[in-house]
């Protein structure tokens, strides 16, 4: 699944491409994958055709981020919100057939030719340029409402602060430890409402830079503890998305170097004291940690 700092890099790469292209011509073999929000659409059969008329013609003027939703504002007020969720992929390739811009899930992997099958959703954009949308999996959703929407619609998935935008609160992050008194600490970071956007690699990531065990109950951290997690998730975030957000494919951390530190690195020894990494399952999620810096009875 992309994370945070995967979907922020996307948006700055989109940032430069999409502002002041209006969309030429948008097609969608997967209407599953569409939602029209506060805009009627006579039936579920109308829904692509529908989408495309709003669509066609109007100009890109911005692309937003809220947690894991880039906010493409169109023009005439409407918002058009796209979620990558576990396998999505956006592909911008340029009229000479030059790679644009590129983020999400690892497949296709680059240099397979676009579209794939697994290419849903395509727009083309007055200048020749096309974004492909790919999903394996088909769990991607694209949401076209009026800017007024957008709002209400956010607030129904109950996003915590952006971990990249926002400071992170230690006593807000203390009143929902106090909260999940059994959950471990790992679980309870998962959580959408906690930080939006924080996902399995980073909190893995955070949880080694503060030294705190995945498995310790979240209610019996200590207040320096819950105040070094605060301080430690906009830094993690914001360091990821400076150093490419490392990638992690097939649950392996991809390069030697930078982030992640700890996850997908079991066996490979810890930077700071050499103890081989462990990985064990928390809450169905691999979770990978140092058992000498990060103790489960400090
Ligand atoms: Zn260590």
């Amino acid at each position: 699944m992309p994370e945070l700092p995967e979907v922020e890099l996307l948006r700055r790469q989109l940032e430069r491409i999409l502002p002041g292209r209006v969309i030429a011509d948008f097609e969608c073999r997967k209407p599953k994958l569409c939602r029209l929000r506060g805009i009627e659409a006579a039936g579920p059969g109308e829904l692509v055709s529908r989408m495309r008329d709003l669509l066609v013609g109007r100009r890109v003027e911005s692309v937003d981020r809220r947690g894991k939703f880039l906010l493409w504002g169109l023009t005439g007020g409407l918002v058009l919100a796209v979620h990558l969720k576990l396998a999505g992929q956006i592909v911008v390739v340029g009229p000479d057939g030059r790679e644009l811009a590129r983020g999400g899930h690892w497949a296709p992997r680059p240099g397979v030719p676009l579209p794939h099958r697994a290419t849903h959703i395509t727009f083309r954009l007055d200048d020749g340029s096309v974004v492909y949308l790919t999903d394996i999996r088909q769990f991607a959703r694209l949401t076209l409402m009026p800017a007024g929407e957008v709002g209400p619609f956010l607030r129904e998935f109950g996003l915590g602060p952006d971990g990249l935008r926002e400071p992170v609160d230690a006593e807000r992050l203390e009143q929902v430890f106090r909260r999940r008194p059994k959950a471990p600490i790992k679980a309870v970071l998962l959580d959408q409402a906690v930080v939006a956007g924080l996902g399995n690699i980073y909190a893995d990531e955070v949880l080694f830079a503060t030294g705190i065990h995945p498995l310790r109950p979240a209610a019996g951290l200590t207040r320096p503890e819950v105040e070094a997690l605060a301080a430690a998730i906009p830094e993690i975030l914001s360091r990821a998305v400076a150093e490419g957000a490392g990638p992690v494919v097939g649950d392996r951390a991809a390069r030697d170097n930078g982030l992640p530190e700890v996850h997908g690195r079991e066996g490979e020894p810890c930077r700071r004291c050499g103890t081989p990494i462990r990985r064990l399952r928390v809450g169905g999620r691999s979770t990978y940690f140092c058992p000498t810096c990060q103790p489960l009875s400090p």
